[in-house]
């Protein structure tokens, strides 16, 4: 039973009306507070909440989580635990917090090892990311690109409407918000040249997309399916997969991305979980011309209704909105990437981060990268201090911010912010 969803329930500590960050959410990260005290938490409004004193102050009684489960640096060893675990202990956490529970509440000196203001804590990694998987799934986006790179004609490629098209991409260059990112050095093809030049990339770009966690899978040579795959779900982040499109034009054939996109990706600190997002499930897009093959047959309510925005904020400017998507324009939906990932007996852990590719919509004020929204430098974009983006220039900070919102509650992922550093010769 999901009771930390109860739309009506209230928290004793305050959360103001547009928080990302009400009672129902409930996400999980990991911080650092006081300067070296490292712990898994959680937060309401604008508190977190140390899940490792929450514990060891017996608040979990009667779930079975093992004794440093949360003193830990990333959210493995819990995430291990699965999906029912997480959702006793979520449930828990919503009984301490509501308004009609006294305990925690009147014990101020409980709260004083327990609650801290989020201002005041640094935000981590929440997640040792083993393997990390792009998929390439907004159809909007792959026709863009398409029609950019090989014309109207040929915009999808002939395997597109059959599978979640991916790759796999780099772990140890993926970074909390916060982390700023360098511009990368590389080797490029000038327009009109035949031989490549070495320097800074010219094109710089952020991709728009959310990414899921998963829980351990099977066994090597074991497949899941779509009707097993939300067992294996775990949270989901904002991800922007940072671009060099100059770098990534020349190096890409045939093999795919490469150093155009293994500088940089940052993820928003906060994993909010699969149970809290199920109020905002919604129906995917419909696949029957041509439908897909059995294997990825899925319900139609497996899509989720998550708003997304993109700000740029010139270096001691103020922050532009430039995109509004949201994650339902997906066409592929997670538990089709899942068990297309798996149809081959691959196997997953613990931990793993597996992106959409950038989530684009049908208007051009949907798209979800630089390349689309000024359509490879051909209208670039103005901005309010009267400058004009074709790409991001050194010094920009990128912001991205997620949330859902029905006519009962909002809830949201706060945000993934990172300012481009110049390149470093
Ligand atoms: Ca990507």
């Amino acid at each position: 039973m999901l009771t930390a969803n109860d739309p009506s329930r209230k928290s004793w500590i305050e959360v103001s009306p547009d928080s990302d960050f009400p009672i129902q959410n409930i996400p999980f990260g990991v911080f650092m507070a006081n300067d070296d005290h490292i712990s898994i938490g959680t937060r309401i409004g604008d508190t977190a909440i140390d899940l490792a004193a929450l514990h060891q102050l017996g608040y979990f009684e009667g779930i079975s989580l093992p004794e440093d489960v949360f003193l830990q640096d990333t959210l493995n060893d819990f995430i291990t635990l699965g999906r029912p675990t997480v959702r006793q202990v979520r449930n828990r956490i919503a009984e301490i917090f509501d308004i009609k529970n006294t305990s925690l509440q009147t014990n101020k000196e409980q709260q004083a090892v327990i609650l801290f203001k989020v201002e005041e804590l640094q935000m981590l990694m929440p997640v040792f990311i083993q393997d990390y998987t792009d998929f390439y799934s907004s159809r909007e986006h792959a026709t863009n690109v398409g029609i950019m790179f090989r014309g109207k004609e040929n915009a999808l490629m002939p395997n597109w409407l059959h599978l979640p098209v991916g790759y796999h991409g780099r772990s140890s260059s993926i970074v909390v918000s916060g982390e700023n990112i360098r511009r990368p050095m590389g080797q490029m093809l000038p327009p009109g040249a035949d031989t490549p030049v070495f320097g800074a990339s010219k094109a710089m770009d952020f991709e728009l997309e959310m990414g899921f966690i998963t829980n351990d899978g099977k066994p090597l040579g074991e497949r899941i399916t779509t009707e097993e795959a939300e067992e294996y779900l775990f949270g989901m982040v904002i991800f922007n997969d940072w671009s060099a499109r100059d770098l990534q034009k020349w190096e890409y054939v045939p093999l795919g991305p490469f150093l155009g996109k293994n500088f940089g990706s940052s993820i928003s600190p906060w994993v909010v979980s699969f149970d809290a997002l199920e109020p905002f499930r919604t129906t995917r897009p419909k696949q029957e011309n041509p439908a897909p093959l059995p294997y990825l047959n899925c319900a139609e309510n497996t899509a989720y209704d998550i708003k997304l925005e993109v700000y740029l904020q010139p270096e001691g400017g103020e922050e532009n909105l430039i995109s509004e998507s949201n994650h339902k324009y997906l066409y592929w939906t997670i538990v089709q990437q899942l068990a297309h990932h798996t149809v081959n007996g691959c196997n997953i852990n613990a931990g793993d981060l597996m992106a959409s590719g950038t989530i684009s919509g049908p208007e051009p004020n949907n798209y979800g990268s630089m390349l689309e929204l000024s359509w490879k430098g051909e209208k670039p974009l103005k901005l309010k201090d009267g400058s004009e983006r074709k790409y991001l220039l050194d010094g920009d900070t990128i912001i991205m911010r997620a949330f859902c919102e029905n006519a009962e509650q909002r809830l949201g992922f706060g945000e993934v912010r990172s300012k481009i550093l110049p390149a470093k010769n």
